[in-house]
C-alpha cells in the first residue's frame, strides 16, 4: 500500500491507473477506521481493480462548537488497518494542501442540505459537498462507496453526482452495528460505558418502527413521537429529531403508503455526544 499526501501526486497516479484501464474504487473517511469503514473497503475491493482510501478530517464541515480538534486521529493504526483490508493507495492530505491560502470556492447544497442535519449543523453539507467533489477530482474514481450510516449525506452525494453530471457510480453500504445494535462510529469512543448502553435506544427505536409498520400502523408522525418518548425516557439521553422521510426524495413524510420505502432518521444526545442513526423500512 502506498501512502500519498500530495493532491497532485494522487491525481497523477489516478490518471495513470485510468490510462491502464484500471477500475478505481474510492472510500472517503475521516479516519479512526472501524468495522464500518472496512466494510466499505471490502465492497470497493469486490468491484474495483484499485482501491483508494482517503483519510481527511475536513475542517469545513465542522461547526465552530464541534469536535474538529478533539476528533480522533490514530494514523498509524489506520495505516495498519487499511493495509490489512487490501487498500492500494491511502490518500491522507494536509489541510493546507486541500485548502491552500486564498482558497475561495465552496459548493452550495440546495434544500436537501438545509433540512435535518443541515438545519442543526449550518454549512455542514456545503463542506461535505465541497470536499467530496474535490476528492472525486483528485482520485478520479469510477465507483465511490458511501455508508448508509450517513443517509442524508449519501442522498446529497447522489444529488451532486446527478446535478453535476459526474461519471461516477455511487454504491451504498449497509450500516455495520455492534452486537447491541449500536451503529459503529468513530465518535462512540466519546461515550462512557453507561452512555454506550443507553445509546442502544436508537436501534431499539428503529426496531419499534419496523414492528409498528409491519403491524399496519401508517401514522408515521405518531410512531416518530413514540420513539422520541422512548429516547427521552432513557436516562442520559435526549432526542434531537426523529423523522421519517421517503426514500426517493428524502422529504419529510407523515403517512406510510403500502409498497413504499421510508427511512427513519434519528439524532439524539447520549450525555454530551450527539449520535445519528437510521433504518430503511418498507410498508408492506
Ligand atoms: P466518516 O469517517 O465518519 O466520515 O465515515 C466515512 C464513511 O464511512 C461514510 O461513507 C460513512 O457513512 C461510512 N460509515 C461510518 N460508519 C459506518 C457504519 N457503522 N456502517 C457503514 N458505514 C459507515
Amino acid at each position: 500500500m502506498q501512502i500519498i499526501t500530495e493532491p497532485c501526486q494522487m491525481q497523477a497516479i489516478a490518471e495513470k491507473l485510468r490510462l491502464n484501464r484500471q477500475l478505481i474504487g474510492v472510500v472517503m473517511t475521516m479516519g479512526a477506521l472501524h468495522e464500518g469503514h472496512l466494510s466499505l473497503v471490502k465492497l470497493a475491493r469486490q468491484s474495483s481493480g484499485t482501491v483508494i482510501l482517503t483519510i481527511f478530517v475536513n475542517p469545513s464541515q465542522f461547526g465552530a462548537n464541534e469536535d474538529l480538534h478533539q476528533y480522533p486521529r490514530p494514523f498509524e493504526q489506520d495505516v495498519a488497518l487499511a493495509k490489512a483490508a487490501g487498500v492500494d493507495y491511502l490518500f491522507a492530505p494536509e489541510a493546507r494542501n486541500i485548502y491552500p491560502e486564498n482558497y475561495q470556492t465552496t459548493l452550495e447544497c440546495g434544500a436537501l442540505g438545509k433540512r435535518l442535519e443541515g438545519e442543526r449543523r449550518p454549512g455542514h453539507f456545503n463542506g461535505v459537498a465541497t470536499i467530496v467533489t474535490k476528492l472525486f477530482h483528485i482520485t478520479k474514481p469510477h465507483r465511490a462507496i458511501f455508508g448508509e450510516k450517513d443517509a442524508q449525506q449519501l442522498a446529497i452525494i447522489r444529488q451532486i453526482v446527478k446535478d453535476l453530471d459526474l461519471d461516477i457510480t455511487v454504491v451504498a453500504a449497509p450500516i455495520v452495528r455492534e452486537e447491541s445494535g449500536l451503529a459503529v462510529s468513530s465518535r462512540n469512543i466519546y461515550l462512557s460505558s453507561q452512555e454506550r448502553s443507553a445509546a442502544t435506544i436508537l436501534y431499539q427505536g428503529i426496531c419499534h418502527a419496523e414492528k409498528s409498520i409491519a403491524s399496519k400502523k401508517r401514522d408515521l408522525l405518531a410512531i416518530a413521537a413514540e420513539i422520541e418518548q422512548m429516547i427521552a425516557s432513557t436516562p442520559g439521553c435526549r432526542p434531537d429529531y426523529v423523522t421519517f422521510v421517503d426514500e426517493e426524495r428524502f422529504e419529510l413524510t407523515e403517512r406510510a403508503e403500502e409498497g413504499k420505502e421510508y427511512r427513519l432518521l434519528l439524532a439524539a444526545y447520549c450525555g454530551a455526544v450527539r449520535l445519528i442513526d437510521n433504518g430503511k423500512i418498507r410498508a408492506s
